[in-house]
């Protein structure tokens, strides 16, 4: 590689978004994106025109044609131009409202749309004479083709001449178009608007990320063609349907190139610097038997696949260069014991070591559980935002002095003033929670130079998730990271009996079903996906955790006690919330997803979930273990909307009869694809967009 493209794609990587004019403006300035459409594309990490930019269509859809209404073919989706001719409101007398229904034509026949769920004012706008685009799929009905819910383009002429110049200018007709996946409640057609708006203004100014003579040598097009051709098609060779959907098409081999190659760059980078970077070797063998005494003291057996990785880890630790490694298990497969006895191994030889947990709820579990099964054989100590001025101070001054000792905390740890003297091991519970700066952050805080050998000593350090990262991305995505598996539960748990609740009358009996549960003394977590009504007003009529937890306190579960927990109460709260549920004093916790985070409370054994259709299944997954935990047998209710389409809607089902989180995790790879799954956070910085590792 030459050293021009070398510097060249260096200061793009590192600077992480390359900047260029209007790539890193926010997605509110183009037209199209309000406050709510920008609430909705944040939560999938896209928040500027770049992101946009390189938010790829899910599929396409061939609309290089206009059929006529003659030609129409039942199961076929189609598009037509066509005038209409009368509308009627025909009543549903079962569901106490109407239903809309068409007439339209052109100049070979006559044609039905209908809408079984019409939307507001939508008849007022569909006025005899009005000329609009449909398409959707054509239905036979009483031998008139009909079609149900069409998709439409407005203020369009339905003669031949007019339909090209509307054509050309058209984002969703007369051609091939993009289909984007369904994000929250948004439909495809909205998105496709935006992209179109945003091509149109920011295309121009995507930089050439690959120098000249490449893009001469391959004959790519440039980077701007290359990514309007995934959006929106050209009418040209090489981007035809089977192309697109293959990754063939000349944008897809130039996009994939440039991918790899700066993957390769990357990698060539980070190989370098890690040759550069020693780590203390800990392979005392005293420590080994002080870790045995400890794993002895356990009030249970170690699974094989906790002993594999204790295993894995000890291995790497002897080593001199920094271990990097990944231990993966499913929820409640014993990952903190693990953490907590090689941080001990490493604490017994000297080393300081920081583990860093997303919320201090689980600091603090974790802090309990570390004194409780140990019993002081471990120098343990905990920091939080509300650790307390002086017992900080004391803590910086241990710290600084050199004690060994295991620091359990949150984001506090990364603060500027709590600095180690010697950090040698650093771990990261629930990993996916942190941004890859914050992992380095810490890391930071461990390296330091060897007075004796003047060599730069990095500090070990150990992942650990719930959320299974596919074998394929973890090898390549995370570089040289190695990873552990823990596969097994502990002995003793049932699996958790799953059950996707569709309609109303299934919602009744889960709901007895509860309180019988909760009549026997057992507790309950009802999950929400949002806090309140505005976050995102009118945009989706969501149940909200604060409005339905009231609900269900006054109407359903009078008799029993409820606390409600979501992300903006104060922490104080949120502790108090959680304590209270963990003493049993309120059999009922109504939260958003932040139990999500590893909270263990055994005597829960019911876990239902409203909008569960909104969850990746792999959160779901993840919920769900938050009960079974304890000897009892335990629920999980998935409720969702009888109407729910899409890929939101089956894949729920494939939760009622797996169990494995990384069978899970697969499913939900296919089903979303690695952006989607990886998270733009958890990706970080990684090239791959559309290359298939
Ligand atoms: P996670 O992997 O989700 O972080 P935890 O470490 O929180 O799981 O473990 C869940 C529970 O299982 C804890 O109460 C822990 O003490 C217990 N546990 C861990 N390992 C074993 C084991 N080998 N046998 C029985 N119980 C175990
Ligand atoms: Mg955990």
């Amino acid at each position: 590689m030459s050293k021009s493209i070398t510097n060249n794609l260096g200061s793009r990587l590192s600077s992480g978004r390359p900047s260029g004019e209007g790539r890193d403006t926010p997605i509110q300035f183009v037209k199209g994106v309000g406050p709510k459409l920008g609430l909705v594309f944040k939560s999938r990490g896209v928040e500027t025109v770049k992101d946009l930019l390189f938010f790829f269509p899910r599929t396409y859809e061939d609309r290089s044609k206009l059929s006529k209404i003659s030609s129409l073919t039942e199961g076929v989706k189609s598009s037509v131009a066509v005038t209409i001719s009368s509308q009627k409101q025909i009543p549903i007398r079962k569901l106490g409202r109407s239903m809309l229904e068409v007439r339209c034509f052109d100049d070979t026949g006559e044609l039905s749309l209908k809408w079984f769920y019409p939307p507001r004012g939508l008849e007022q706008r569909l006025l005899p004479g009005a000329r609009i685009l449909v398409t959707g799929k054509v239905k036979n009905f009483l031998n008139r083709p009909e079609i149900v819910h069409p998709e439409m383009t407005w203020g369009v002429a339905a003669d031949d001449e007019q339909q090209n110049e509307l054509t050309a200018a058209s984002a969703h007709m007369g051609r091939i178009v993009p289909v984007y996946i369904e994000i929250e409640e948004v439909p495809t057609k909205t998105l496709r608007k935006v992209l179109w708006e945003t091509l149109e203004k920011f295309s121009e100014s995507l930089p050439e990320d690959l120098p000249n003579y490449l893009v001469e040598k391959h004959g790519f097009p440039t980077a701007s063609f290359a990514i309007r051709g995934l959006h929106f098609p050209p009418d040209s060779e090489g981007f035809d349907l089977a192309s697109l959907a293959e990754f063939r098409t000349p944008s897809h081999q130039r996009l994939i190139y440039e991918e790899f190659l700066k993957f390769e760059f990357l990698m060539l980078r980070r190989r370098i610097h890690g040759e550069k970077t020693y780590a203390v070797s800990f392979a005392s063998s005293g420590a080994r038997d002080r870790l045995s005494a400890l794993i002895g003291m356990l009030p249970f057996e170690l699974t094989e696949g906790q002993k594999q990785s204790l295993r894995d880890i000890l291995v790497d630790l002897a080593a001199s260069h920094p271990m990097n490694r990944l231990i993966q298990g499913d929820v409640g497969s014993g990952k903190t014991a693990i953490a907590l006895l090689s941080a001990a191994y490493v604490t017994f030889q000297g080393g300081q070591v920081a583990l860093m947990v997303p919320t201090e709820i689980l600091a603090e579990q974790h802090f309990k559980n570390a004194k409780h099964l140990f019993q002081g054989k471990l120098n343990v100590a905990l920091l939080t935002g509300k650790t307390s001025g002086p017992v900080r101070a004391e803590l910086q001054g241990r710290l600084a002095a050199g004690e060994p000792i295991l620091l359990i905390g949150t984001h506090a740890l990364l603060e500027a003033p709590v600095v180690f003297s010697r950090l040698s091991y650093v771990l990261i519970d629930e990993q996916h929670r942190f941004g890859v700066e914050q992992r380095s952050v810490l890391k930071a805080k461990g390296e330091r130079v060897d007075s004796k050998t003047g060599k730069v000593l990095s500090p070990h350090s150990l992942l650990l998730t719930a959320t299974p990262i596919p074998r394929t991305l973890a090898l390549t995505a995370f570089g040289d990271l190695t990873v552990s598996s823990i596969r097994e539960l502990p002995p003793g748990r049932s699996p958790v009996t799953t059950q996707v609740v569709r309609e109303k009358s299934d919602k009744i009996r889960a709901y007895q079903h509860i309180r019988k549960e909760l009549s026997a003394g057992r507790q309950a977590f009802f999950i929400y996906p949002l806090i309140n009504e505005s976050e995102a007003e009118g945009f989706t009529q969501l149940k909200s955790a604060v409005i339905e937890a009231e609900l269900l306190a006054k109407e359903v579960f009078p008799e029993f006690s409820i606390g409600l927990l979501h992300g903006q109460l104060p922490s104080a709260e949120k502790e108090e919330v959680m304590q209270k549920f963990k003493r049993a004093e309120t059999q009922i916790l109504v939260s958003t997803t932040v139990v999500e985070v590893g909270v263990d409370v055994p005597n829960a054994t019911i876990m239902l979930i409203e909008h569960s259709e909104r969850f990746g299944l792999s959160q779901l997954h993840q919920l769900r273990g938050r009960v079974g935990r304890g000897k009892h047998q335990s629920y999980c209710f998935l409720f969702t909307g009888k109407r729910t389409e899409g890929t939101g809607a089956q894949r729920l089902e494939v939760l009622e009869t797996c169990h494995d989180g990384f069978q899970i995790a697969e499913a939900d790879l296919e089903i979303r694809g690695p952006g989607e799954f990886l998270g733009t956070r958890q990706a970080g910085g990684l090239p791959f967009r559309l290359a298939n590792l």
